[in-house]
């Protein structure tokens, strides 16, 4: 029977079963489409690399001796268009069967069943062979529970997979060691360059502009840092686990305006694009700390296999078990609109310069940037969470909207109502003081909330309290911070809302 096979650009998966033999009646299919480049904007960091991505399979395919047709997006006979490059093939290869992976997003399940639903042949969707999890196993987890709390299904997955345990009890004695992953970093140890690949880019960005595709975000042309093949991302693995990941935990939370990496792996796009799976990478990281126990600290490797096994499996949960509501989400009815400052980085405030501008030169930010200063600043300023949603789904390597979504409307705007977050992450401009060496830098100053020269986190902080304590009364993690708002004297909250006002009528003057 003859088969067609489509692979989407986020299944880089060389492992899957699917390629472990050849079959001359096997048609693999992979297609650089305008559908996937303009349903948001992209940052021209994440086309290049997807395409390079996608191209580099697709050599490793023909390598290993399968049959593949492959579009690129300049290609004058690429229909641009999931439904049409199927229906396509099928009839010019007399295909018998469709199958696929399933996909990660919602968008693509429902086009890819809408297409199976009318094709004339056979066709069958199998698992993408990539997460510990299947989709529903997180709603199955806590069927029955109020709250879905990722601590909780992170033991489950440690027991389950046996990671970091002995027996039944987790080594150390400890399931979690966050209280020791938070320190600031005050240059004590030095921190190795990220690893760049320098890859020359010329050619393809040359396509995406022949192709009109619209994008934002800077690259350097002759030196594209992130890995496009599997090999390039076992480098990044094992550069991680040799430089990095003896101070990975300390530091997690750490932002620094002359180390835009410091210890994260930027193994992100990697996993996502699934050129690396998250259990070769965690097996990689604790065998590695297993040989050397001497130098890394057991607080280093549990906060990493977090991340993954726990965070990176719970959000893809949540996204399953919420879908398709879920992108409808606005709990706060929060409506205003980003700033311009989000696709310059000119703004005065250097800990969101830094943030921005470092993810539009890097298509990178890591987690605390994107949480507690990008993130705070909107939901601070009360921006449409769709705004956000699409702006974080555009500018970073990563975004996939499987995990962009819960991530930023959900953990980080709030918009979900708590189900992933107990309390809203938000901050005045101390937290970024005592994480960070920003605020020394700052035309703004931290510890003042209103005059012209007031860090704008401040006022808009107890603003955004005042705003929302309605909503917040009932909220227990919330009463600390709501009884400080209410010891404010009424005449000094007024010269704050004051601010803060002003602040969000014209955020591209601050
Ligand atoms: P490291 O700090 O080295 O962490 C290791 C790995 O852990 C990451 O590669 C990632 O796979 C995983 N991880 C860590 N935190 C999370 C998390 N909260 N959710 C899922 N996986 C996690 N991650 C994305 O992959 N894509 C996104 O679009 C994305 N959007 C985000 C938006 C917001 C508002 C926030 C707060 C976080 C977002 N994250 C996203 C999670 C996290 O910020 C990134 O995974 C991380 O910064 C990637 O850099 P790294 O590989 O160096 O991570
Ligand atoms: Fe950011 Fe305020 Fe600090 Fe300036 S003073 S860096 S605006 S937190």
């Amino acid at each position: 029977m003859k088969k067609l096979r489509l692979i989407l650009g986020d299944q880089l998966n060389i492992q899957h079963s699917w390629f472990q033999k050849t079959d001359e009646n096997t048609l693999y299919l992979i297609a650089e489409m305008q559908q996937e480049t303009n349903y948001v904007k992209h940052h021209i960091q994440k086309i290049v690399a997807f395409f390079m991505a996608m191209r580099n399979f697709h050599l490793s395919l023909k390598k290993a001796g399968h049959q593949v047709v492959y579009f690129e997006i300049t290609d004058t006979n690429n229909p641009q268009n999931l439904e049409k490059i199927i229906t396509d093939c099928i009839e010019n290869y007399k295909i018998e069967k469709f199958e696929y992976q399933l996909p990660d997003e919602y968008r693509l399940d429902k086009q890819l069943k809408s297409i199976c639903s009318q094709i004339k042949i056979e066709s069958e969707g199998v698992d993408s062979e990539h997460f510990y999890t299947k989709r529903e196993e997180l709603s199955t987890f806590f069927e029955g529970k109020k709250l879905l709390l990722m601590e909780n299904f992170y033991r489950n997955m440690r027991k389950k997979h046996h990671i970091l345990m002995d027996g039944s009890t987790p080594i150390g004695n400890q399931w979690n060691f966050d209280a020791d992953n938070r320190k600031k970093y005050k240059g004590e140890v030095p921190v190795p360059a990220e690893k760049n690949f320098h890859t020359n880019v010329a050619k393809i960005i040359a396509q995406i502009k022949s192709a009109n595709i619209v994008t934002f975000g800077n690259i350097d042309v002759e030196n594209f840092s992130w890995p496009s093949s599997r090999e390039q991302c076992l480098e990044v693995l094992d550069y991680f686990c040799r430089n990095l990941l003896r101070h990975f935990g300390d530091y997690e939370d750490a932002m620094h305006t002359d180390e835009k990496f410091l210890f994260h792996s930027r193994l992100s796009f990697a996993m996502n694009s699934k050129m690396l799976s998250p259990k070769e990478v965690i097996d990689t990281v604790v065998s590695y700390y297993n040989a050397h126990k001497e130098t890394i600290t057991l607080s280093q490797v549990e906060g990493f296999v977090r991340q993954i096994l726990g965070w990176r499996e719970y959000i893809r949960g949540i996204y399953w078990k919420e879908m398709p509501d879920y992108a409808q989400m606005n709990v706060l009815n929060n409506t205003n609109k980003l700033p311009d400052f989000f696709w310059t980085g000119n703004t005065k405030m250097n800990c969101m310069k830094h943030a921005i501008q470092q993810s539009l030169d890097e298509a990178y930010a890591h987690h605390i940037q994107r949480l507690m200063v990008i993130g705070n600043f909107t939901l601070l300023t009360q921006i449409h969470p769709d705004e956000v949603d699409n702006w974080y789904l555009g500018v970073y390597i990563d975004a996939i909207e499987w995990v962009e979504m819960p991530n930023t409307r959900g953990m980080s705007q709030y918009a979900d109502g708590g189900i992933i977050a107990t309390k809203p992450y938000v901050s005045s401009g101390s937290y970024i003081n005592k994480m960070s060496n920003n605020c020394a830098k700052c035309f703004y100053n931290v510890k003042e909330k209103f005059g012209d020269k007031a860090c704008p986190f401040n006022s808009l902080y107890w603003n955004f309290l005042d705003e929302k304590k309605e909503y917040f009364q009932k909220n227990q993690r919330m009463g600390m911070m709501l009884n400080l708002l209410n010891k404010i004297k009424p005449e000094d909250l007024c010269q704050i809302k004051l601010k803060a006002n002003s602040i969000i009528q014209n955020m591209d003057d601050y």
